[in-house]
């Protein structure tokens, strides 16, 4: 006990996030059902602690940490905190009894207005028990909150608060009295999401994306700047491709939830997909740290696909026999394998330099992929669709980021063509590359 008296009640008084809100009893009538129970017991409340906009599991709320604070200080006089039930002083059971507990070191209760106990064994068993059913009743209502939130995703509404940029959040009343949310482009917004792809993809980085955007003017919301990170936030969104994902995170935990509880929402999107999977392929060859172990030695790249146009045996890579860093060869052929293998006699192959047939390829993939129109397509927002007109900076840009990113990842590289290339052909100073059927009338 400590040296002065705790004669001193208090009420904490509490409602929740406005959707349950109305399941709650309100603040005004809480605080008349308190006064009264003190005046019945010859007290008056001398201070109010109040929580509006709290869920009663929530660790942090602002007016019981300062109530706490306050009946924990020394020489606090505070002796009673009176609420209209257990469940507004806490909805977390172990959290009940360990600050009770601590409060009950100090000798200060708490009373409930709608469960009168006495401070007895039994009392306290009873009061435990109440303390499981409030946070089972939080539990169980939470569920019922995903559970709706979830089948409102299905039905194509978006049951956030916070719409991602690029995005507003449109109410419509699905029938009398029941409104929900749909998301739709926000023009102003999207205008700058594709000014944003655009400028990222033309060889800058997410911090001069940030720069930029902030000197024409095209703030984030509220009028507040970029910054790296939010131009990041912006590339990661694949609600601008098309596809929002909700439940990404834990409500409460805030930790990432695993990718098969992620519910789709489709919307219309901001930017071509391609250009979106085009931003992202070259953030994480900007940021090497994001994938390690990635780019498979390029003496692999064209395996399978060369063959000698003479005797038509597949080439193979012939090293110069000058070993680096003990494996890696500075110098690298590829060779018809029959003249590897047997001799000059059944073949006499043709040593082609393994980076000259690389990028003679690779020029190829380039020429077929980084097409004007492609680029344009890939810029030019579909609208009805029609492609926007670009600007020659912003189209050559694009075709130079796309090839540049063609030509320095390996995996990307392979992608492509295993996609475009059915056969390269080499024979004396001739390197012919055969596309697949369907790219034929391009290359
Ligand atoms: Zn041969």
């Amino acid at each position: 006990m400590s040296a002065r008296a705790r004669d001193v009640w208090v009420s904490y008084l509490r409602v929740s996030t406005p959707e349950q809100a109305a399941k709650d009893l309100s603040l005004p009538a809480q605080r008349e059902a308190v006064e009264e129970y003190a005046r019945r017991n010859g007290q008056v409340i001398a201070r109010e602690y109040l929580e509006s906009g709290c869920s009663g599991t929530d660790i942090n709320r602002k007016a019981f940490r300062q109530m706490l604070e306050d009946v924990l200080k020394p020489g606090s006089d505070i002796g009673t905190i009176v609420v209209h039930h257990t469940s507004r002083f806490t909805r977390n059971a172990t959290q009940a009894r360990v600050v009770k507990e601590q409060l009950r070191k100090q000798g200060v209760k708490v009373v409930s207005v709608c469960q009168e106990l006495n401070d007895d064994p039994i009392g306290q068993l009873i009061e435990g028990i109440f303390e499981c059913i409030d946070q089972y009743e939080s539990e169980v209502n939470g569920m019922r909150t995903i559970a709706a939130m979830r089948e409102a995703v299905r039905q194509g509404f978006f049951p956030g608060s916070t719409p991602p940029y690029g995005f507003k959040a449109n109410k419509i009343e699905v029938r009398a009295g029941l409104m929900r949310s749909v998301l739709a482009v926000d023009e102003h917004e999207a205008a700058v999401v594709r000014e944003l792809f655009q400028l990222y993809v033309s060889n800058n980085g997410a911090k001069s994306v940030a720069r930029e955007l902030n000197r024409r003017e095209r703030w984030y919301r509220k009028g507040k700047p970029w910054s790296k990170d939010l131009v990041l936030k912006v590339l990661e969104e694949s609600a601008v491709a098309g596809t929002y994902w909700w439940g990404k995170h834990d409500a409460k935990t805030r930790r990432k939830k695993d990718r098969s509880e992620w519910l789709p929402l489709k919307v219309e999107p901001i930017v071509e997909p391609a250009l979106f999977d085009l931003a992202r392929r070259l953030r994480s060859q900007r940021e090497p740290t994001r994938n390690p172990g990635r780019a498979p030695s390029p003496a692999m790249l064209l395996r399978g696909l060369v063959r000698c146009g003479k005797c038509g045996s597949s080439y193979t890579l012939e090293s110069s026999g000058k070993k680096v860093n003990g494996e890696v060869y500075q110098y690298r052929y590829y060779n018809c394998r029959i003249a590897c293998r047997v001799g000059k006699e059944a073949c006499p192959g043709w040593r082609v330099p393994a980076t000259k047939l690389d990028n003679a390829v690779l020029e190829f993939i380039v020429g077929v992929v980084c097409t004007g129109d492609r680029c344009s397509a890939l810029l030019g927002l579909q609208q009805n669709g029609t492609y926007r007109a670009i600007t020659d900076e912003a189209y050559a840009s694009v075709q130079g980021a796309w090839s540049t990113m063609i030509r320095s990842d390996p995996t990307v590289a392979r992608n492509y063509l295993h996609h475009l290339v059915e056969q390269i052909e080499v024979d004396e100073n001739r390197i012919t590359v055969v596309p697949k059927e369907a790219y034929r009338v391009m290359a």
